[in-house]
This record gives structure tokens, sequence and C-alpha cells, in this order.
């Protein structure tokens, strides 16, 4: 029936016995003292919870979505502060275990899966919202690739060993979204800087930095994926790991709910413990149904993500998605013979300002068209010729988002067009499915 796996509970239970005992001692002194948990960290490392999410294969656990949910979750009950170790670790380190060579994943996700920890470079102070408006740049220089640039609001930054970092490596793109890449940057890289921590109003264990890349030199190697690959796994990472986050806000809400309980029933008033009158028992009990509302969309958020799906509200043909939807990595096309796919769009929204839609197979491009859609029941057919075998497909919206079924257009005026399915069929008129990652989810 609906309910969690035993080992997830099991898990929990391991996790909060650990918080209860070494995290929680701390937390009050980390938040007053404004220092990093280091505490935490090594009770984490100890037990194996810093980075459970990282595959067998490269040292880690390879705990599923929910699993590494529950980690940051309880972690957070206890000292919202150290459950940034586990939620950022994942952050940190998603891009490489989405697109990283072989040798990469073992370098840098055997070291976090050793004790190490990453952040995630995305922000500037001018790209927030829109990263693909971001400055920071990469030039080839021989063997190696040269960073110059500032990336604002880091997570852990000045902690951290290992950093993923997206940078402009092609200014000259079309668009401007297929010009960055993402690398991994080592504290210890020569131009690799970090500045002053920011003033924050909570959760002032966890340090939020700017970084700074003066001429900041790395070997080749580092890139993670393909140039220009950088901002769609910049994106994918966030689908992976934007429920984390839900898990942190949900453990800081239950542990408030936690404390809460135990103090009405200490506290004495007209003799008797606040906890009997029965308008603290109302607000308990609505307390307690948002806690556990959360918990329940949490966990289907990063079920669905896990599956191979999006983070958002399910969503059928035609059922519009407000949330500006990034995509899996790996979506092959498996014509059986030449074929041609068709790619719908329709809109659900009025938008005056014109769309651009970039479509690439096996990273080249084959339909870069601009279209403006102007009523409620508008399509558009983009025909593409697609020959047999296996096919990576990647479609961008102009505003960098990469897309797939279905899908929705952030587009200025915070409207939304919504492609609403692809239909893939062969010359006959047969329908193909798509794989996601394996997943078959088309329209056979
Ligand atoms: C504590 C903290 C930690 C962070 N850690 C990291 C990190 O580790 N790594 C990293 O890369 N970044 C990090 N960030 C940056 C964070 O991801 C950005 O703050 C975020 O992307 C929003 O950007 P912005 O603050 O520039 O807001 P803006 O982009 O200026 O947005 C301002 C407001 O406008 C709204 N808005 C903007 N565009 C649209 C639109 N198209 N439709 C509707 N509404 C819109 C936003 O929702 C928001 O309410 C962190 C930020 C904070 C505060």
């Amino acid at each position: 029936m609906y309910q969690l796996a035993e080992e997830h509970e099991e898990l929990r239970a391991a996790v909060r016995a650990l918080t209860e005992k070494e995290i929680a001692p701390h937390a009050a002194d980390v938040d007053e003292s404004e220092r990093y948990p280091v505490e935490a960290l090594e009770a984490l490392n100890k037990a194996g919870f810093s980075a459970v999410h990282i595959p067998e294969e490269y040292g880690g656990q390879g705990a599923d979505a929910i699993a590494t949910d529950i980690v940051i979750e309880e972690v957070a009950r206890v000292c919202a502060s150290s459950s940034l170790i586990p939620a950022v670790n994942k952050l940190g380190t998603m891009n490489i275990i989405l697109g990283g060579s072989e040798e990469l994943k073992h370098k840098v996700l055997g070291d976090i899966a050793g004790g190490a920890t990453a952040s995630y470079a995305l922000s500037e102070r001018e790209a927030g919202s829109d990263p693909a408006a971001m400055r920071t740049k990469a030039v080839r220089d021989g063997d190696n690739w040269v960073l110059n640039g500032t990336k604002c609001w880091i997570t852990n930054a000045g902690e951290s060993s290992w950093y993923t970092v997206m940078a402009v490596s092609d200014p000259d793109a079309k668009n401007p979204a297929a010009g960055i890449s993402a690398f991994v940057v080592h504290a210890d890289d020569p131009g690799f800087v970090v500045g002053p921590k920011e003033r924050k109003l909570g959760i002032k264990g966890s340090p939020t930095r700017e970084i700074y890349f003066e001429n900041c030199t790395i070997p080749g190697d580092r890139i993670i994926g393909e140039p220009g690959n950088g901002l769609k796994l910049a994106f994918t990472t966030l689908d992976h790991t934007r429920h984390s986050i839900g898990a942190q806000a949900l453990g800081i809400a239950q542990g408030a709910l936690d404390a809460t309980i135990a103090y009405v029933k200490e506290r004495q008033q007209f003799g008797k413990a606040i906890a009997e009158f029965q308008g603290v028992q109302f607000m308990l009990a609505d307390m307690a149904m948002k806690v556990e509302a959360a918990r329940h969309l949490v966990y289907a958020a990063a079920g669905k993500v896990e599956r191979g799906g999006k983070p958002g509200p399910s969503s059928a043909p035609g059922v519009t998605s407000l949330i500006p939807t990034s995509s899996r990595p790996m979506i092959q096309l498996v014509p059986r013979e030449d074929a041609v796919l068709h790619l719908w769009v329709s809109n659900q929204s009025f938008v005056d300002d014109p769309v651009a839609v970039t479509i690439s197979i096996d990273g080249v491009e084959v339909v870069d068209q601009q279209f403006r859609v102007g009523n409620q029941h508008n399509w558009m057919l983009f025909p593409i010729d697609a020959p047999r075998g296996r096919h990576m497909l990647s479609v961008m919206s102009d505003t960098g988002a990469e897309l797939e079924k279905p899908f929705s257009l952030p587009v200025r005026g915070h409207r939304y067009a919504v492609l609403n399915y692809w239909n893939y069929q062969d010359r006959d008129g047969r329908h193909f499915t798509w794989h996601i990652q394996n997943t078959p989810v088309g329209f056979a």
C-alpha cells in the first residue's frame, strides 16, 4: 500500500539517532556564533550520511532521491545549517553524476564520498533567475581552461573543496544558453578566491559567499560533458535538487512542531499545561496537518524526479505547468527506420513576444525558429528527419531552458507557452515511443 519503504523508515531512525546525539547539541551555538557546523560534518561523514546520493561505483551509497531527502530532512529537524551539508553535496555533484566523464566521476565523487564537500556556482549578481545572462568566462588555453568572473551567493563556499561552475565558453553562440559550459574547480586551483560571508537572517552556520575566478586555471579534463552543455546540466541538476530544499524546509517545520509540543506540555498556566487548552490543540493539529502534507509533496516530487519526470505538478498533454521546466540530460530517440519526428507546439496563454526554439539532434541544430503564438489554440509543427539508430535530442527555448514533453516556455512578461507533446511517427504514420533514461514516456 501507499507508504514509504521499510528501508527508508530504518534510514530515518538511524539518522534521527545520530542527529539527536551529535548535531542537535551544537545547533544553537552554530547559529549564534555563525560558524560552520564542523561537528555535524564529522558526525555525518563518520556515519556515511554526508553524501548518500553518490553512486556505489564511486564509493558512495547510491541512495535514491527520497532517501537523500530523508537524511536532509532529519538533519534540518535539529540544525538547518547542518542540513546544507548533504543538500549542497548533492547540488554540487549532480552535474558530474549526470554528465561527467568516468575519470572525473571517480576523482570528484570518490573524494566527496570520502568526506570532502562540494558547492554549486551558477548565480551571478546580474544573473539570478536568468542564468543565461551570466558573464563568467572560460577560455581554452592549450590543455587548460582559464576562468574569469564572479559567482554570487554560493552556499558553503570557502568550506567546500570542489565547485561545479557554469561559465560562458562560447561568447559568440547564437543562442547564449548554448554557449555555456560546466566545469569543476578545486579550492586549491590557482586563481580561485573566496569572498567574505554574506550577512543572513537565518541558517547562519552555512556560509554564503561570492567566489572569484582570477585567471583561474584548471586542467582541460575538468569540463563536465561537452562544451555548450553547461546550462542544460545546471538546470537538470536543479530538477534533482529543488525538492531537497523542500526536504530542508520540511525538517525545519518538523523540528519546530516537535519543540512546540514539548513546550506546551511543560508550560503551565491557570494550573495546568497549556497543551490541555483546546485552542492550543487546534493550532497544533493544523501545524501537524501542514507538515504531513508537505512531507508527502516533497517525497512525491523526489520520487517523480527519480523516475525521470519533472518536479512539477502531474501533467498531461494540454495541461499547463507553471514551473519553467528543464529537462533530463538523456533524451534518446530510437527510430527503427528513417522517420520524421513531429514536434507539436501549442500555447495556452497569450504570448506577444516571439519565442525562439532550437532543436538539436546529437548536438547538431536541426531547427532554429522563432514563432509567435497569439491565440488559445495555435499549433506549430516542426518536422525533423531522423535517421535510424540512437540519437540524443535536445530542445532549448530562448531563455535557455531545455525542454521536453510536455513542457513550458518561460517567456518575457511571465507568461507561458506550452509545447504540448512529442508525436514521433515513421513515414507510414506508425507511432513510436520516446525513451528518457530508458524509461518509455512517449505516445506509443
Ligand atoms: C541563501 C542563498 C543561498 C544561495 N545559494 C546558491 C548556490 O549555492 N549556488 C548558486 O548558484 N546560487 C545560489 N543562490 C542564488 C539563488 O539561486 C538566486 O537567488 C535565485 O536564482 C534568484 O535570483 P535573484 O536572487 O537574482 O532574484 P531575481 O532573479 O532578481 O528575482 C527577483 C524576483 O523576481 C521574480 N522573477 C524573476 N524572473 C521571473 C520570471 N521569469 N517569472 C516570474 N517571476 C520572476 C523572482 O521569483 C523573485 O521573486 C543562493 C541564494 C541565497 C539567497
